[in-house]
């Protein structure tokens, strides 16, 4: 593909498409305050309070970018742990805590890295980070307890490849939860929905981040994302049983999930 750089020589091609790339990684928790108002702290925090982390599980999380889903289940499973220290024996606490945090984008993983760090988290070895494809996960089968991706496969070329990697890797009784920017149906509510994206995020990544084409497309990508139904529906076709979804803010995003039975 051309990047649109068509007087400009290979190795300065490389240069400008790794700068896209740092750009949008160091930037990226930043847009993501300024674009939702903060709500997506909240949202990914009931993600996490639905997944139900325990201490000892082996987690995926799939599109996991900079780590935020991943330090929300770390500590998650650190209050677990310090209230079940009074009734429970030392022993059955020990059992390693394996998150893995997957992705595309080996950019996105080191500021990942440095925010772990940072945060003084997974030091005992319970964060990985590896570099991979949704459509092509490189983790056994029947081999999570749990598999959650958010804000990730609305940007896959195959959503159903990734369902049905979800399903392979998760063991018997695991879970699937799923949180993306969805379909709002409301009507007045909808229309202002719409000024807002379409008008207002181009025009605040361009101010951010000098990019207002990236964030045309992230706005039409959720257009053409499959509604609520649809998705579910998607869910059931990989495998999942219980299948439901619930929307936060009136569809601007939903958590669908499923249980491989
Ligand atoms: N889950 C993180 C969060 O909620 O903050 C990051 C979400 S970010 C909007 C989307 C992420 O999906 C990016 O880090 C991108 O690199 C990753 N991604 C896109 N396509 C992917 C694929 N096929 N496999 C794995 N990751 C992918």
């Amino acid at each position: 593909t051309s990047f649109g750089f068509k007087e400009v020589p290979e190795e300065e091609k490389s240069r400008l498409v790794g700068n896209v790339f740092s750009n949008v990684a160091s930037n990226y928790d930043l847009m993501n305050d300024l674009m939702s108002g903060g709500l997506h702290r909240l949202w990914k925090d009931r993600l996490v309070s639905e997944l139900n982390p325990f201490p000892g599980m082996k987690h995926l999380d799939v599109a996991g970018g900079t780590g935020d889903v991943a330090f929300r289940i770390l500590d998650s499973i650190s209050d677990v742990k310090r209230r079940a220290m009074q009734d429970v024996r030392e022993d059955d606490l020990q059992e390693q805590t394996k998150i893995y945090v997957c992705d595309i984008n080996p950019h996105m993983l080191n500021v990942g890295k440095k925010r772990a760090v940072e945060k003084g988290l997974g030091e005992e070895g319970s964060l990985i980070w590896v570099e991979g494809d949704a459509e092509a996960l490189s983790f056994q089968d029947n081999s999570m307890d749990g598999y959650t991706i958010a804000f990730g496969i609305r940007n896959v070329t195959h959503i159903e490849k990734v369902l049905d990697e979800a399903y392979r890797v998760l063991r018997r009784g695991g879970r699937f939860l799923c949180l993306e920017l969805s379909h709002v149906e409301a009507p007045v509510f909808k229309e202002l929905y719409d000024y807002y994206s379409f008008s207002i995020i181009p025009a605040v990544g361009e101010l951010v981040a000098g990019d207002r084409e990236s964030y045309q497309y992230l706005v039409e990508s959720i257009r053409r994302f499959p509604s609520q139904e649809k998705f579910a529906s998607m869910i059931v076709d990989a495998g999942f049983q219980k299948v439901e979804y619930e929307n936060l803010v009136g569809g601007v995003v939903a958590i669908h999930s499923g249980l491989k039975l």
